[in-house]
């Protein structure tokens, strides 16, 4: 086998398993698209550079992932995040990268994976301007669940779940 080997052939030699994959030239090392969320510590807060130290990501990623929902201490800049904050995002992000929750489920930390709420109650909460997080009893194991929907889609989310009201005031 030579030193270079073009696409075609490297899917035949895949086919007929003949593919030494030891051979250096054929390691290719992909980022992952979520880090691993042990790398932060639950109980610590982080400002947005800190995290990324932590994690090895750009100040936009983490960025990025507070507009899309991830939990911030306060609404106001500096962003103080908690380390499980941090661990709950990531977890259920790649845990809806591997199967995409339907439109009854809500992810349940427990279970690790998609689940429908208890009697279809949920409770919500106004995060930010465009997201809000719904919350649950999961109906397998009885763990708190939760889910941040899109304000926009949030009307096909009320056909499915029942809104309870919140016995707190809006957290
Ligand atoms: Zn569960």
């Amino acid at each position: 086998m030579g030193a270079f080997l073009s696409l075609k052939n490297l899917a035949r030699v895949l086919r007929f398993g003949k593919l030494r994959t030891s051979a250096p030239y054929l390691k290719v090392t992909l980022m992952a698209k979520y880090p691993n969320p042990m790398l932060v510590k639950a109980s610590r807060t982080y400002d947005v550079l800190e995290a990324t130290r932590a994690l090895g990501r750009t100040p936009a990623t983490i960025r990025n992932w507070i507009k899309d929902g991830l939990v911030v201490l306060a609404s106001r800049k500096p962003y103080l995040i908690l380390g499980q904050a941090i661990r709950d995002y990531i977890r259920a992000k790649s845990a809806s990268r591997k199967k995409a929750l339907s439109q009854d489920e809500i992810y349940c930390l427990s279970c690790r994976a998609g689940r429908r709420p208890l009697d279809m109650a949920v409770t919500r909460h106004f995060q930010t301007s465009k997201t809000c997080r719904i919350n649950g009893i999961c109906n397998a194991c009885g763990a708190p669940m939760s889910r941040i929907i899109s304000l926009s889609k949030a009307q096909h989310f009320f056909e499915v779940f029942r809104l309870k009201k919140n016995l707190a005031s809006n957290a």
